[in-house]
């Protein structure tokens, strides 16, 4: 489908644009050396070597996709995956109300076929199957797979693409609602990923990805969601000119609060015309368009930003631990291991830190050797700060830890900048 795209060749030793194939000539932010952010380490592997990659992002002068080249391949990355989306609470209500949403909106019934790319656990498809609409999951990671399965959600353990939905299709098994959340930035072959979407969509079928929104990202200096196995970062202007290039209109746009700030896109056929675009699509456009996003300005200002949320935050902890205080962290999640590298953050700030999904406990956060323990560790040792990690879930954490008070502990939270909630 993208055949009719201006390649432009990039010179040999410079990246290109995954989307338009434009020679990457432009940083939007280099966080430096860092080791993959879900490769936590046992006791035994402290004393090996650990691979770092650069972390370093650019900007394409052509579609403004923001991007990281793909140091490693995703069959590295997401076949022995540690993120299991059970462990979150909000998530899992995130899930669903968006299945409730779904149903409403769409009519979805037992004759209707769910399917989402990247399924993780099941956490989602699980409230599709308790209304007994057939699902299908596609999960690349054979342990996050097989705890679906467990669970009764049918998944098949496979990277989708082109390949996958020509042969889906072909049993007779496309979508009327086909979901993909949170996976769109972590395709390294994006092409190949869009237009297997467009192959795996019934004729009236529907479409939602979500994913971070750029715009969020910039505004509130959520840095530390770049990692090695994002590899996209997208506006919703530069979405819908890839989904375009695919034959698929966006007709409709959520904004959404999760991760820091997601959209939830709505696409159909480009040919179905049952779904006008509608009034928040338009809208949403006109916002990036205003904010300059299809403007290399806007991207020009990011890195020295980030650069001066490290300064904060480094000098925040220099004083704490002046001052003789103690630094606890809370959660392990692959956005602080981002933040800690880039800001040479390890037990010399913080002692360790604790989080709720026991494949991670006993085992040390990537590069910083922050040991990672069990919850129950901060009501053991009472520090007087808690760094909460996951800034995303902070609400949810800071009730749940609320028994820090009765010490006198504080919460810490770094993005946008470094913050003390009493
Ligand atoms: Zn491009």
């Amino acid at each position: 489908m993208v055949t009719h795209l201006e390649k432009q060749q990039a010179p040999t030793g410079m990246a290109s644009c995954r989307f338009c194939g434009t020679a990457l000539r432009h940083t939007f932010v280099d966080l430096g050396m860092s080791p993959l952010c879900e490769s936590y380490l046992s006791a035994e592997q402290l004393n090996q070597m650990e691979p770092f990659y650069p972390l370093h992002v650019y900007v394409c002068e052509a579609c403004f996709l923001v991007q990281l080249e793909e140091y490693v391949s995703p069959e590295h990355i997401f076949t022995e995956y540690a993120y299991f989306s059970s462990y979150a609470d909000a998530w899992l209500r995130h899930a669903r109300n968006y299945t409730d949403l779904m149903v409403e909106r769409f009519g979805l019934n037992a004759a209707s076929h769910v399917v989402e790319v990247a399924s993780n656990d099941g956490y989602l498809l699980q409230y599709f199957v308790e209304k007994n609409i057939p699902v299908l999951g596609i999960e690349p990671a054979r342990n996050v797979a097989r705890v679906a399965i467990e669970k009764g959600v049918p998944t098949l353990v496979e990277f989708f693409g082109v390949a996958c939905a020509r042969r889906l299709a072909a049993e007779g098994k496309q979508a009327d609602l086909l979901l993909g959340n949170n996976v769109l930035a972590q395709v390294p072959d994006l092409n190949d990923f869009v237009a297997g979407l467009k192959i795996l969509l019934k004729p009236q079928g529907v479409i939602t990805i979500e994913f971070p929104h750029l715009m969020r990202m910039v505004a509130e200096n959520q840095f530390d969601t770049i990692y090695h196995e994002h590899f996209s970062y997208f506006s919703f202007i530069t979405a819908e000119k890839i989904f375009a290039a695919h034959g698929l209109t966006l007709f409709d746009v959520e904004e959404l609060p999760t991760h820091g700030g997601s959209l939830r896109i709505y696409a159909r056929h480009a040919e179905d015309h049952s779904e006008p675009v509608g009034e928040r699509a338009v809208a949403l456009r006109r916002r990036e368009q205003a904010a300059g996003i299809p403007d290399m300005a806007y991207y020009a200002a990011f890195a020295e930003q980030v650069k001066e949320t490290k300064r904060k935050l480094i000098e925040f902890l220099i004083q704490a631990k002046r001052a003789g205080k103690s630094v606890a962290g809370y959660g392990a999640p692959g956005k602080g291991n981002t933040l800690l590298n880039y800001c040479g953050i390890r037990t010399d700030f913080v002692d360790y830190t604790v989080d709720r999904n026991p494949y991670k406990q006993g085992k040390f956060l990537p590069g910083t050797h922050i040991p990672i323990y069990h919850p129950d560790k901060i009501k053991e040792t009472q520090p007087d700060y808690v760094l909460i990690l996951p800034w995303n879930f902070k609400d949810e954490i800071m009730q749940q830890m609320a028994m820090i008070h009765a010490w006198g502990g504080q919460f810490l939270v770094p993005i946008p900048e470094v913050k003390v909630y009493p």
